[in-house]
C-alpha cells in the first residue's frame, strides 16, 4: 500500500507529499481501514471526525 494520509484530517492523499484540504505536509502511511465517504451531510461518521468534503479518508493512522 503506498497510499497516504494526512494526520491532520485524515484524507486519503493519492499523489504528492502535502494534504490537498489542509495543506499540512504530516502525513503517514501507516494506515488501518478507509471511510469512502459519498455523501458527509448525512453521516454520522462524518460528523464524528469533522469530514465536511466526500473522499476517502484514513479510518485510523497508527503512526
Ligand atoms: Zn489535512
Amino acid at each position: 500500500m503506498d497510499e497516504t494520509a494526512c494526520k491532520n484530517c485524515r484524507i486519503i492523499i493519492k499523489s504528492g507529499n502535502r494534504c490537498p484540504i489542509c495543506g499540512s505536509a504530516d502525513i503517514t502511511n501507516k494506515i488501518s481501514g478507509y471511510i469512502i465517504m459519498l455523501d458527509y451531510e448525512k453521516s454520522e461518521i462524518a460528523k464524528k471526525l469533522n469530514i465536511n468534503i466526500n473522499s476517502t479518508f484514513a479510518l485510523n493512522i497508527k503512526g
